[in-house]
């Protein structure tokens, strides 16, 4: 293996290319680089790539993850928003010629047509990454809300994150992300990360999580949108009961009656709590609202 095909991912190796170039890490953008090759081989192992696949990466950084999504794929995509890092990603992944770096914010970037451009020929891919812990939530609620055809999200994101987004219905870390999540895609924890493998490290716990987009949402709901807007009411405060939460959050403060009458109609105990409800009650729920025409708050 010569000088240029060595792994990034070592902590001498991240080292000798910060110094060459002079880098210094921006907290603000969340860049916490991954020193440590064993967990990037793990995270392309859960992505199931191969020759054929195409891949985007969110935040290459140095390219410690993205040259083994060169090894692992057929074509790979890098967004990345640090112009710094852009003469230096040209610098590390030039031994590889299946990869392109886009430069700009992923919030911000009209994905379909990035899409349109770097993956033509495929009709689905994947997204693999060390995402910046600050957007974590948008970021990946961007990814399945905006219906891109993606296969599989593996991403290293906080544990605490990891764990609500995957939490099932009546555990403590079951919310409006959990519900959100699991409408689009199954979700698991795939394997917890320690601080130690990052540069800097992180001061929080991490993991990585896996997303199987389902081919259809897990349930069948008449207006996505109210499903939405069920489950942010029924979550507003976790302390009180759903009836209490819908009430205030979701209809007129005059309807009492008329929110019990429809939770008792699809056999729902108003004095439950919002994290009891799995998806296929919140999707009973919202259509019910949407069938009886209960009137709104708004
Ligand atoms: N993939 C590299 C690794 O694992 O070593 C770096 C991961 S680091 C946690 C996050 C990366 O995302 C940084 O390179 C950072 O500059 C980039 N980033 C931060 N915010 C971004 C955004 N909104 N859009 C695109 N990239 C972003």
């Amino acid at each position: 293996m010569t000088e240029k095909y060595k792994d990034i991912a070592t902590p001498t190796r991240t080292k000798e290319i910060l110094t060459n170039h002079g880098f210094t890490f921006k907290k603000s953008l969340g860049q916490n680089f991954l020193i440590d090759t064993n967990i990037l081989h793990n995270i392309v192992e859960s992505a199931d790539l191969d020759a054929d696949k195409a891949v985007m990466e969110i935040g290459p950084g140095i390219g410690a993850l993205t040259e083994q999504l060169c090894r692992a794929a057929g074509r790979v995509t890098a967004v990345e928003i640090d112009q710094r890092l852009l003469p230096i990603l040209s610098d590390t992944l030039s031994p590889y010629s299946n990869v392109s770096v886009v430069h700009g914010d992923v919030l911000e970037l009209d994905l379909h047509k990035v899409v349109r451009e770097q993956f033509a020929g495929y009709d689905k891919f994947s997204v693999v990454a060390n995402l910046p812990y600050y957007v974590t939530t948008p970021i990946l609620m961007k990814l399945l809300e905006e219906r891109l055809p993606i296969e599989n999200i593996v991403v290293m994101i906080q544990k605490e994150v990891a764990e609500r987004i995957a939490a099932k219905p009546g555990t403590k870390d079951y919310g409006s992300l959990s519900v959100a999540a699991q409408f689009y895609a199954e979700a698991s924890v795939e394997m917890i990360v320690p601080a130690s493998v990052f540069v800097p490290k992180p001061n929080v716990d991490s993991a990585v999580i896996k997303l199987a987009i389902r081919q259809k949402p897990a349930v069948d709901v008449l207006d996505e949108a109210m499903f939405f807007r069920v489950v942010k009411a029924s979550f507003a405060q976790r302390r009180k009961t759903l009836l209490n939460n819908l009430q205030h959050n979701l209809f007129r403060k005059d309807q009492k009656e008329a929110v019990i009458q429809l939770l008792e109609s699809i056999g729902i105990d108003p004095t439950r709590r919002g994290e009891t409800l799995s998806l296929d009650e919140y999707a009973k729920l919202a259509n019910e609202v949407v069938r009886t025409g209960l009137h709104l708050n708004s």
